[in-house]
């Protein structure tokens, strides 16, 4: 696969292909496509039933249309929390049938997939997971919808090259997700790379969403980042909302209020959807080998 021409080896895309709109990706009565903006929003971590259930009830009358919540978590600290299993994938489930809400967890082994298959309705890739190759093929031959996080050293490229595992599989439905990648700058907990939305729109068929709460990692500054991300393209967000921020177990100086996420959802509002793709590029003028 490897050739002078593209040392990465990751162009060669046999079933990911750029054209003229984005595919529609559907989660129940969700639609992500073209002319929609879908917002994600929950908990970094399912701490509770009751935690769960408000934040489940407040972000949907907010505007929000799918609940995440992490049950597995990949933590840096081995003595961090590392959220509640299996028992956090049910209380996740009862609350996305309670609120009306599709669901998003993260899958982190191979051994996880089917079970939680079973009740969640999307599973997420973390950024740690980009390249495990393995969980990618199992994903793949799941019929859930797939949200596939950006490695946090991973290129644009990488990450396509990451959801063309899935789709070869069969599994077309695949959501790319831009969450910041670690550059020189200390200032914020990774750099979100905007320019991947338009980038990656050009690239590829594939819906893309923004997470800004693991991009800047600090809350006053999340604002901000989702009004930007809704004016470059992005087709939706996902955010970390709790209903106490400051006892949230996990990434807590990004967790939203729900005061914080109304404010948002207000914003957003007023800022159009870029509906699309064709606005952005016209698909003739992307040749990915001239980029390797
Ligand atoms: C998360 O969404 O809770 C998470 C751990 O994200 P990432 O894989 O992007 O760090
Ligand atoms: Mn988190």
């Amino acid at each position: 696969m490897q050739t002078p021409a593209d040392p990465a080896g990751v162009c060669n895309f046999r079933v990911l292909r750029r054209q003229a709109e984005s595919s529609t990706v559907r989660v129940g009565g969700v639609r992500i496509a073209d002319g929609e903006f879908v917002v994600v929003a929950g908990p970094c971590s399912v701490e509770s039933r009751g935690q769960i259930l408000q934040t489940a009830h407040v972000v949907r009358s907010l505007g929000a249309t799918m609940l995440r919540g992490g049950a597995f978590k990949p933590r840096t600290n081995p003595y961090a929390f590392q959220g509640l299993g299996w028992e956090g994938i049910t209380l996740l489930a009862d609350a996305g049938r309670s609120s009306g809400l599709p669901t998003v967890s993260e899958v982190m082994t191979i051994d996880q997939v089917e079970r939680i298959s079973d009740s969640i309705d999307v599973l997420q890739i973390g950024a740690r997971n980009m390249q495990n190759f393995d969980l990618l093929r199992a994903v793949g031959r799941t019929r859930r919808p797939v949200l596939l996080k950006r490695g946090f050293s991973a290129t644009i490229d990488e990450l396509l090259a990451a959801a063309e595992y899935i789709v070869a599989e069969g599994n077309s439905d695949v959501i790319l997700c831009e969450r910041g990648i670690r550059t020189f700058e200390p200032a914020t907990r990774n750099t979100l790379d905007l320019s991947a939305v338009p980038i990656l729109r050009e690239r590829s068929h594939l819906p893309v969403f923004v997470d800004p709460s693991h991009s800047v990692g600090v809350r006053r500054w999340i604002r901000p980042l989702c009004r930007a991300a809704k004016a470059v393209g992005a087709h939706g967000l996902l955010v970390e909302v709790h209903p106490n921020p400051a006892e949230a177990m996990s990434d807590r100086e990004q967790a939203l209020s729900f005061d914080d996420f109304g404010a948002i959802m207000d914003e957003l509002d007023r800022i159009p959807i870029m509906s699309h793709a064709a606005d952005l590029a016209p698909p003739s003028t992307y040749d990915s080998r001239a980029t390797a």
